[in-house]
């Protein structure tokens, strides 16, 4: 492919070059199709490289030898600048993957207190003095850094997944590659700028794309990798997992979900109906969480449709930069493809479109909102993960039978639930199999709370002060502090 007027290079080992393949890709806007910007691709050997530079500086230099504490400065620093930039990363963002102009700003400021979050926790991660069992030791431990990370980041929230691996990991000390998803990869190099404007010392960070064959399977089975901070797609994941069969890099995998949002007889309806608006149609339903499977009590099913479809009708659906824009096209034409075969397969199967169901003819990757009413809970669109704005509607009659239909999944990420009952509320979130419950709400994400799942929504915890434990090894430190020389090698002591 040809270079574009506006192109990025690779930034690793803290220069800006070409991919040493050649290997050139484009990224096309998803609100008109068009290419708007072309991107260099890492190679072998630049994995290579940005490796080896990522270990150097954990064995020498300025970042083995500064304190917790200067490490928390330079985030505070990074996270000041992309708050800065926050219109011009967001404005990038939009063109790479549709998303709408409004979210991508208001999340790139937010994602800076990510960065800060973890910036403050960088000199607090604490090791303990053991009361041992043992006379005359003296026995602590330490959290050293893991060593050098792969972060691999999808296209969809990828400033959000991108704070979530790269602030833990920088603040415990750790060097880091981030692989930025080859389908809309431009923001994450903006954000090398900043970590670059920032002061991070040269390969610290280095920030590459590519696709799978040549870059992302490379880097994961490199065998100088510590950890696999991973983002994606389920089979992409299994693949990550046989990678690191190479290097026995421990993973970090948050995976996709095909969420339960669970509307109980005694509901706000209002209230209902936009957590369920929020859980399919914000970010034009291209979310890892998306309440997809609404499960409904019989009793309010046909008032809540009716609430649905009028708020629906109301959506603004068109271009991502305008500010009165509710839902933007989809990142790729593939995903309106999957999208109608699984709801062509779900009408076969039964399923009745209450509304929506076609791509929006034109140019861009539009969808129309659709809701799709599910007789029984063997229908596909209750399946599949569709990525799109497509609501899955199922009623049910008991408790037992709501939590049955939540649970019946092979994910297990994200879950909601409405009802005014507050034992009720507790009761039903202990009881689906996930690893987050929204009551009375949808979607809301935190740097102090803990994010992840279930099942194969993947394992390890993003976000919540444990998570930083995650790029950090254990050290167990023994000292004999008697007079006394070691006696009979032959005992254990
Ligand atoms: P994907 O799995 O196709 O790609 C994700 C990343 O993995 C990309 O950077 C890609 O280049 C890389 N990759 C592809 N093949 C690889 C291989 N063999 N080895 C190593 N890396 C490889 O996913 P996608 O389509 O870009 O993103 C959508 C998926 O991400 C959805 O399933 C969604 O639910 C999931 N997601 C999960 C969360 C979460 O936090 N749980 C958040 C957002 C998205």
């Amino acid at each position: 492919m040809t270079k574009l007027d506006n192109h990025y290079q690779l930034y690793i080992n803290g220069d800006w070059r070409p991919g040493s393949k050649g290997q050139v890709m484009q990224s096309d806007n998803p609100a008109n199709n068009k290419p708007w910007a072309s991107f260099d691709c890492a190679g072998q050997d630049d994995i290579d490289l940005a490796v080896q530079s990522a270990r150097s500086v954990l064995n020498k230099g300025f970042w083995k030898t500064c304190t917790a504490t200067d490490r928390g400065k330079l985030l505070y620093k990074l996270a000041d600048l992309i708050e800065d930039n926050a219109e011009k990363i967001g404005t990038v963002e939009t063109h790479d993957s549709g998303k709408l102009l409004a979210e991508t700003v208001s999340q790139t400021k937010y994602v800076a207190d990510y960065y800060r979050y973890f910036a403050g926790m960088a000199d607090k991660v604490e090791g303990a003095t053991l009361p041992i069992d043992k006379k005359d030791m003296h026995v602590y431990t330490t959290h050293q850094p893991i060593g050098v990370v792969a972060a691999i980041v999808p296209w969809n929230a990828q400033m959000f997944l991108t704070a979530t691996k790269l602030a833990p990991a920088l603040a415990a000390g750790c060097s880091v590659i981030l692989k930025a998803s080859e389908i809309a990869p431009c923001a994450l190099f903006e954000l090398a700028k900043l970590m670059e404007k920032a002061g991070f010392p040269k390969g610290v960070v280095s920030v590459i794309t590519g696709d799978a064959e040549n870059c992302s399977a490379p880097l994961t089975s490199h065998p100088d990798i510590d950890r696999i901070a991973f983002t994606g797609g389920t089979e992409t994941a299994k693949k990550i997992i046989q990678n690191s069969s190479n290097n026995f890099a421990a993973t970090n995998l948050e995976l996709g979900g095909k969420s339960p949002l669970i509307i109980f007889e005694d509901a706000d309806l209002e209230s209902a109906a936009n957590g369920i608006i929020a859980g399919n149609f914000g970010a034009s339903g291209q979310s890892c969480v998306a309440g997809s499977r609404v499960i409904v009590h019989q009793s309010i099913a046909k008032d809540l449709l009716k609430l649905i479809q009028e708020k629906s009708q109301s959506i603004q659906v068109g271009n991502p930069l305008k500010q009165e824009t509710n839902l933007g096209p989809l990142c790729t034409p593939k995903q309106i493809e999957i999208i109608e075969i699984t709801i062509k397969k779900s009408v076969e199967q039964g399923g009745e479109i209450i509304f929506g169901g076609k791509k929006i003819e034109g140019e861009g990757n539009y969808f129309e909102p659709t809701l799709i009413h599910c007789p029984t809970h063997n229908i596909e669109t209750l399946k599949v993960e569709m990525f799109g704005p497509v609501i899955s509607f199922i009623e049910f009659e008991k408790e037992e039978q709501a939590i049955e239909i939540a649970n019946d999944s092979k994910y297990g990420l994200g879950s909601g639930l409405f009802t005014n009952d507050l034992a009720r509320a507790h009761r039903v979130s202990q009881e689906i199999k996930a690893g987050i419950c929204w009551i009375n709400t949808y979607r809301a994400i935190s740097p102090i709370a803990p994010f992840g799942g279930f099942n194969q929504s993947g394992y390890a915890r993003e976000a919540g002060k444990q998570s930083i434990l995650d790029y950090t090894r254990t050290k167990t430190t023994w000292i004999n502090i008697s007079d006394d020389p070691m006696k009979n090698p032959f005992v254990m002591r």
